[in-house]
């Protein structure tokens, strides 16, 4: 019920209530409002630019470290080969990744019903690049949210012109300059320094993925905005059920808010009203155009620009800061503490076993393995008159930084190898390698159908690795 007294009452005074049913970025009609964001001021800001600062700092120096001669992260979808931190993956360890992948999501849902959308406010790349490297060049380019404004609804004259071109251009370099950094996770910087230093005839395709990167970056910091937020991005999405009145978010104190009045200078005092003095500058910051006041919002993407527009009303009406802060829902209706939750608890769990299994995987796996299967509609065959024989395709995976030539024993049996070829397998570094080969078994030594068979692979007399596979026999003992 609070809620609804809050959300209404200040629907109330902000004289409508569209907020409800449609966002705040479109109009009745369907239409996209534009949001004209005031530069925010204030302690918030200024850390988050130090933040900001660090993840520029990570974000273009990434590509370039490497740890045994590997990079530190690689996202090769185009070979399914993924890095992290130096540790190489392959399709092959896809178990581990997609643990890894779905250790991290409960992460951000543990995180998420304790924090809100911190992650947003903070260090999502999307806010950090549109909030603190695009938004600043426009502001530098066009002037604050009143000025561009103007800008946009002004006749095209020359000045328009420049400056509309300049900001522009400006968007333009750095889309192309995020994604030649963008690639380089995907591919590599050495791979990326050949499609910009070799001819370009050479590197067509990863030349059109930049420019198609470049112009997806443009048109999204240009134009789509704070609609990825919004209307595209999952995460926020997922913000009305992870959350929960005990996360913290940025909130509106109601209590000590409402009822708003507009301030007057020597009256205010004598008036029984709430601390808000309907500024609207907590509204005129907001990157999502949102006004705070009607509740938690989906839009609300956690940037804390308004709580620093708010704080600086308070401190200029000699009133205590903190009427936007970071809260929960029931910190503001009941006063109480942020607390941890048996769902946050219940997550933590989830969390500390899923992490464990993981770290048990990383520390165990091999680096080189692979899989043996028998060549498919083929039975046995029968060599002279004492011996059978089953062919098998083997696929090994070097994980390593040197080549492999691989010989392959049978363990704990009296059956031998024949290669197909009559060749080892070799199997470069980081690579892959495959070839085909007969396990002979002598005919009194296979009793029944399916008999276990362990594979060894040597490197020289070092066992390497062994992989389990069956000998197909006779249903009778021949
Ligand atoms: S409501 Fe406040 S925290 Fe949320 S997006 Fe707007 S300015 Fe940022
Ligand atoms: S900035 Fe603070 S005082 Fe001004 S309208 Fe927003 S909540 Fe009210």
């Amino acid at each position: 019920m609070p809620d609804r007294i809050h959300n209404e009452s200040a629907a109330a005074l902000a004289g409508e209530g569209s907020f409800r049913d449609r966002l705040a970025t479109i109009d009745e009609k369907g239409k996209r409002k534009w949001v004209y964001a005031q530069k925010p001021k204030g302690h918030f800001y200024n850390v988050r630019t130090w933040v900001s600062w660090i993840f520029f700092l990570l974000f273009f120096t990434l590509p370039f470290i490497k740890v045994n001669g590997r990079p530190l992260f690689l996202f090769d979808i185009t070979e399914t080969k993924f890095i992290l931190f130096g540790k190489i993956f392959w399709a092959q360890d896809f178990f581990i990744f997609g643990l890894t992948m779905v250790t991290f999501i409960i992460f951000i849902v543990l995180f998420t019903a304790a924090f809100g959308r911190l992650f947003c406010g903070w260090v999502c790349p999307q806010t950090i690049f549109m909030e603190m490297l695009f938004r600043k060049v426009e502001y530098l380019i066009e002037g604050d949210a009143a000025k561009q404004k103007i800008l946009n609804s002004a006749p095209w004259t020359s000045g328009k012109i420049i400056k509309k071109t300049s900001k522009h251009i400006a968007f333009y370099i750095l889309a192309f300059v995020i994604a030649n950094f963008f690639l380089a996770y995907i591919i590599g910087v050495d791979e990326l320094k050949k499609i910009i230093f070799e001819p370009l005839a050479n590197h067509i395709g990863g030349f059109l993925s930049i420019l198609g990167f470049a112009a997806i970056f443009y048109g999204v910091y240009a134009f789509f905005r704070e609609q990825v937020c919004t209307v595209v991005c999952p995460y926020g999405r997922l913000q009305s059920v992870l959350l929960d009145k005990n996360s913290m978010i940025v909130a509106y104190d109601y209590k000590r808010g409402e009822p708003r009045e507009k301030y007057k200078k020597n009256k205010y005092a004598e008036i029984n009203t709430g601390d808000c003095i309907d500024c609207f500058q907590c509204v005129k910051v907001c990157p999502t155009g949102i006004d705070i006041r009607n509740g938690t919002q989906m839009e609300c993407v956690g940037c804390t620009a308004c709580i620093d527009a708010c704080n600086k009303m308070m401190e200029a009406i000699h009133k205590p800061t903190g009427l936007i802060r970071y809260a929960s829902e029931n910190g503001i209706t009941e006063g109480k503490k942020l607390r941890y939750s048996g769902r946050m608890k219940f997550y933590t769990i989830i969390l500390v076993v899923l992490a464990g299994i993981l770290t048990f995987l990383l520390a165990t796996r091999e680096d080189v393995g692979g899989t043996i299967v028998r060549a498919k509609g083929q039975l046995f065959q029968e060599i002279g008159n004492d011996s059978l024989s089953n062919l098998y395709t083997i696929k090994v995976v070097n994980k390593t930084l040197k080549d492999i030539p691989l010989s392959l024993r049978i363990e704990n049996a009296p059956g031998r190898i024949i290669e197909a070829d009559g060749k080892e397998i070799r199997v470069e570094k980081e690579g892959q390698g495959k070839g085909s080969f007969f396990i002979v078994f002598p005919k009194n030594y296979i009793s029944k159908r399916k008999t276990p068979v362990t594979v060894g692979l040597y490197e020289g007399e070092k066992k390497i690795t062994s992989i389990k596979t069956n000998f197909m026999g006779p249903f009778k003992r021949l």
